[in-house]
Parts: structure tokens; sequence; C-alpha cells
């Protein structure tokens, strides 16, 4: 049996094994503090059940997310994960590689997919200090921008299904003067690396948007917005690993506009209602309220700054929601299709 993390995203510390019995933890590389991001690879375990134990809470209510593939990806069931949700128990059937994570990961790969199905071509918006790729995806020739943006915190996928979500129904629904700038991975390499991106010292990607930012993908952007035309600006990421608010979709509200953005999530709720993971308007952090203090030099916090910005915030979709309101891949796709329909009906009115 082999345990690795060689694969985009992998993310784990092997304390020790006996026997069918794995103690392991999650690799904090520059976290300051704690996080809870994991993923890691096992293979050759044909026939047997395993327990993989990280002596804290660490997994889901629907145990850890489960591919053969590193493309689809399920979770293995709450049968699998014990009550306190430190470990989990699987049985392996053959003994190919299965794929375990916190979270159903969005990988550039899968990006690259939805470009190719669509008939896009990204371009290099930045390369990183290690030389990789930060891709922003145009669509639309208007000359107002919707500025579209996920993984300043690596680890949080979520927010880049639903903003996948959104850019499917924008590619057909994209109204006339618009065009869309969408960095999905605004930290490459911590997605590459399987970091876990929040809190990251010296500071994280989400906080970089100072007069010297330190990450190319930030100075970009901030340079992109004192160049363009920016209208909209919508961040999207994944909250705290799990329980209360942070089952559910949620707006981090500010003081931009407060009215605007009552009616964009008057119209998300509405645009979501029926759908089997939704927007229920009921748990938006307001400004000034909770963690929510406006202090920190967040992307939103910028464009919210910025003159021609009429609407701005960041959107927060949970790991695993809860059991009438279940996140899976589809799920969050189909949630970001109600953004893009909301986002749209915002705009004809405006
Ligand atoms: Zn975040």
């Amino acid at each position: 049996m082999n345990i690795s993390t060689d694969f985009p995203g992998g993310n784990i510390k092997v304390l020790t094994i006996s026997g069918d019995y794995v103690r392991v933890e999650c690799d904090l590389r520059d976290t300051e503090g704690d996080w809870f991001y994991w993923a890691f690879c096992v293979e050759g375990a044909g026939g047997r059940t395993l327990t993989f134990d990280f002596g804290k809470d660490r997994i889901g209510y629907f145990g850890p997310a489960v591919s053969h593939d590193l493309k689809v990806w399920n979770w293995a069931g709450e049968e699998s994960v014990a009550k306190n949700r430190h470990s989990f128990t699987y049985t392996f059937t053959e003994s190919d590689p299965v794929y375990f994570a916190h979270n159903m990961i969005y990988s550039p790969e899968r990006f690259d997919e939805f470009l190719r199905a669509n008939n896009l071509k990204a371009r290099t918006f930045a390369l990183t200090d290690k030389g990789n790729e930060v891709k922003a995806l145009e669509i639309g020739e208007g000359d107002k921008v919707i500025v579209l943006h996920s993984r300043h915190h690596c680890c949080e996928s979520t927010g880049t299904y639903v903003l996948e979500g959104v850019l499917q129904h924008l590619l057909t629904a994209l109204p006339k003067g618009y065009r869309v700038l969408a960095i999905p991975f605004m930290d490459i390499d911590g997605v590459i690396n399987g970091d876990q991106g929040k809190n990251r010292r010296p500071h994280d990607h989400n906080r970089d948007y100072i007069d010297q930012p330190i990450y190319p993908s930030v100075r970009e952007l901030m340079k992109y917005a004192a160049d363009n035309n920016v209208k909209y600006q919508f961040d999207f990421h994944s909250p705290y690993h799990i329980g209360g608010n942070d089952d559910k979709v949620f707006l981090v509200r500010n003081l931009l506009n407060e009215a605007g953005q009552d009616e964009f999530a008057a119209l998300f709720k509405e645009e979501s209602e029926g759908l089997s993971f939704r927007y229920f308007a009921d748990c938006d952090i307001m400004p000034n309220t909770s963690w929510n203090k406006l202090i920190s030099p967040t992307s939103t916090k910028f464009f919210s700054n910025l003159p021609t910005t009429e609407l701005s915030f960041t959107l927060e979709t949970a790991y695993f929601g809860t059991n009438d309101n279940a996140v899976s891949q589809n799920n969050l796709l189909k949630l970001g299709n109600a953004f893009g329909r909301a986002l749209c009906r915002y705009i004809e009115r405006h």
C-alpha cells in the first residue's frame, strides 16, 4: 500500500501506520495557526479496510470526498466517518489509485477542460515567482467589466465550481456592453502544491491588496483595475471547515451600495429557489458584524473603493452543506448558474 500526495492539490503528513490504522495530519506548511485542508492518494490497498485518523475534526458530514480520476468527486458517505469526524474508514475493492480529500477538488485541469469544451482560450494574466501561469479568461467585448475570481485562498475549491457555473451562464447571456475577466486561480502555486493558502505567511493573497503587493496575480489585477472600467467584482470563496453559517451559502457584505446588495441577494435567492443546493439569503455577514470588520486589505475592499465599481462582494459557499442542502459538483455548478442569472437580471435593471 502506498500513500502519496504526488498530484495537483496533494497534502498529507502520514504519522504512523499500524496494521489497517493510519494516523495522519494536514500539512500546514507556511500557514499561520491551524487549518483543515488535506488530500491524498492510496494505491495498492485492494481488499483492505483502512481507517485514517486525523486526531481532530477534519472531515465533513458525508465523509471524505472520493475520486478515482481526480475529475469526478463523490462523498464516501456518512457511514464512513466517525461521529467526532476525526477519522474515516474505507474498504478498497481494487488496488488502483483512490483519491481522498477534505473537499471536492477543482483542479487547473478541470478549468482547461471547461475551456476546451466551450472553444475558449485563456490568456496568461501573470506569472508567479515559481513560473506558474495565472490564467485569465475574457469573454464579451463591451467596455464595462465584470471581474470574477476565486482561490485567493487556494484550498477553497467550492468557489471555483460556482465561478464555472457563473461563466456557463454568461457565455450565452452576457448583457450587451459588458465583458468578463475571470481568474479562477489567484494563488495558482498553492492550488498546484496543495497548500492551505488561508493565513499564509507573511500574508495570504486576499490580504495583498496593498501599496506593494507581493503576489504577481494581485499586482496585475490592481493594475488592470486602474486601466479598465470595472463595474462589478465578485470573489468566490469557501468559508471555515464546518458548522453554523459555514454550512450555508452567504454573501460577505460591505458598505458599497447596500441597497444594490439587498437587491442582488433577493434576485439570487429567487434564482436559486428549487435547487438541491441553494442560497437562502438568511445568513449574509453584514458589514462591521462578526469577523467582517472591513479593515483587511481584501480584493472586495479594493474594488468596492474604486470610483467605477457599482457592486462588489465575496460569496462564501460551504464545503459540504447539510443533508437537505448538500454540496455536489453538479449542485455547485447549478448554484453558479443561478448567480449568473441573478447578475444578468440585476444588470438589466440598472
Ligand atoms: Zn477565502
